[in-house]
């Protein structure tokens, strides 16, 4: 893969003020696949200033003139859609295919949709004798992690630039090299300088000196509750707002009355894509304790079917996971599932056959209690908690025992059931009886799960200030 030894701001490629690189590794090899710079709070000064530069006259560019710029941008990212998806795999072990639908088309044409939005967008209402204008924000600093890392990314910069912001982002250490493409992409097309600004490195120094820096009007922060926790209150010194979106514990509630021939895999296969690096998986299965044997049965037979290995390989369903520490944590959590009683009925440790890479076996917990620690903690990694409830009520009443509100799934008999108990669950989305991804509606967090919402027309909000005006 490429490296990339500058950041990019005010529309060039600049040296880095601190003589240090990151290097990104690969989840399947271990091995170095490319180099980034470790920027300092000096590179984002000056990325910020930039921003700051840019944004009188970004902010005041015609909507159909940012919706053009939105299309080229996705155009000249399509073309590197297939290096997009080659880095993630490497970064973070998407299986190949998944990677170039999920992590990199599919961001692509996030982009191209921004476009819609704002052409579509009404910034100016009429309440009594007040003239009501929605403007952009400011300068807007996002952070990214690295699960989805250029979907992350254009959750962020998408609606920012389209609502007339001007963005400085800092992607995640582990996973960089879209957010570079990005760069290119954004050099290519002459996109004005200072408008999309990056500067790579850690987030305790790069990160943080985004959220403390004077001219940020606004974070954007995907990531952990941890690292969320410390921006908001960094963001809070400033007064600055924050739009937050942070971890999941999401639970998928079956009825007795469901399929489970569909539920229970569809189920597996929420909680297990990308190696369950998802901040929404379905990490908690909620099912009846008459049919909990059955649902283990069923969904033991849906885990034999994906294909653990190298994600470069066209059998691969699940690769590895994207770093030893996670590999590392997300063991932990297993021995602590053994430990506090839960039943291990399939998975439970490193692959024999795969020595090399980050790889955890997927894992089923059975007869899991919902306050042992694999039912409260975001493991992120695939790990599934069969979980048997009494009733109905008391199904919603553990779906909604956690700290998170991010997502969740609901399969019942009918769908007038299922949306019933969709309505009492605590949560920013869910899913009833195998409803689809939609990238039109609004997704972020209840609880601990963060503030604000990104995607669809409705993230665009998150970046205008409202101003009324009498007359
Ligand atoms: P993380 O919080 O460790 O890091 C996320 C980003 O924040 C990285 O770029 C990191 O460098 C930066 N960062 C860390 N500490 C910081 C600080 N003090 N100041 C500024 N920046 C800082 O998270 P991660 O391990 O990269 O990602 C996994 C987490 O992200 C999980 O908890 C997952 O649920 C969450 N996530 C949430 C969503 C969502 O939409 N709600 C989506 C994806 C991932």
């Amino acid at each position: 893969m490429t490296s990339y030894d500058r950041h990019y701001y005010d529309g060039a490629w600049q040296a880095s003020t601190v003589a240090d690189t990151i290097d990104v590794i690969s989840s399947a090899t271990e091995e170095s696949v490319a180099r980034v710079p470790r920027g300092g709070a000096d590179d984002v000064d000056r990325a910020v200033k930039a921003a700051r530069r840019a944004f009188g006259s970004w902010s005041r560019t015609a909507l159909e003139e940012r919706a053009q710029w939105l299309e080229k941008l996705s155009a000249a990212m399509k073309t590197r859609a297939p290096q997009v998806a080659e880095a993630i795999s490497h970064e973070v072990g998407t299986s190949l295919g998944y990677s170039t639908k999920v992590q990199a088309e599919f961001p692509i044409m996030m982009i191209a949709m921004n476009a819609r939005f704002i052409r579509e967008a009404k910034l100016e209402e009429e309440i009594g004798n007040s003239l009501i204008i929605k403007e952009p924000i400011g300068v807007v600093g996002c952070v990214t992690p690295w699960n989805y890392p250029l979907h992350q990314v254009v959750c962020k910069i998408a609606p920012a630039l389209a609502a007339g912001c001007t963005v400085v982002l800092k992607p995640a250490e582990m996973a960089p090299l879209s957010a570079f493409m990005l760069a290119e992409a954004a050099h290519e097309i002459g996109l004005p300088k200072g408008v999309l600004n990056i500067v790579s490195g850690p987030g305790r120094s790069v990160g943080e000196a985004i959220v403390a820096h004077p001219d940020i009007d606004m974070m954007s922060f995907t990531g952990s509750l941890q690292a969320g926790r410390r921006i908001a209150s960094v963001a809070g010194e400033g007064i600055k707002k924050v739009c937050l979106e942070l971890g999941g514990k999401s639970a998928f509630v079956v009825l007795e009355d469901a399929p489970f021939d569909k539920a229970i895999p569809a189920g597996v296969n929420n909680c297990m894509q990308n190696s369950g690096q998802t901040c929404s998986a379905w990490t908690r299965m909620i099912v009846p304790r008459a049919r909990h044997d059955e649902a283990v049965e069923l969904a033991k037979a849906q885990l034999a079917k994906l294909t653990v290995g190298n994600p470069f390989d066209k059998n691969t369903r699940l690769g590895p996971l994207a770093s030893a520490g996670q590999r590392d944590t997300v063991l932990g959590f297993i021995e602590q599932g053994k430990k506090e009683g839960a039943t291990l009925v399939a998975g439970g440790g490193k692959p024999a056959n795969l020595p090399k890479g980050f790889f955890v076996e997927p894992t089923i917990f059975a007869n899991v209690n919902n306050a042992m620690a694999i039912a409260q903690e975001e493991i992120f990694g695939p790990v599934l908690a069969v979980i048997p409830y009494d009733t109905e009520a008391d199904a919603v009443r553990i779906a909604n025992d956690t700290p998170y509100g991010l997502a969740g799934g609901v399969w019942a008999g009918t769908s007038e059931r299922a949306l019933d108990v969709a309505k009492q669950l605590r949560t920013g989305q869910v899913d009833i009886n195998g409803g689809r991804f939609n990238a039109l509606a609004p997704f972020g967090g209840y609880k601990k799960s963060g503030i604000g919402r990104e995607i669809g027309p409705l993230a665009l909000e998150e970046f205008f200030q409202l101003k009324s005006i009498q007359r």
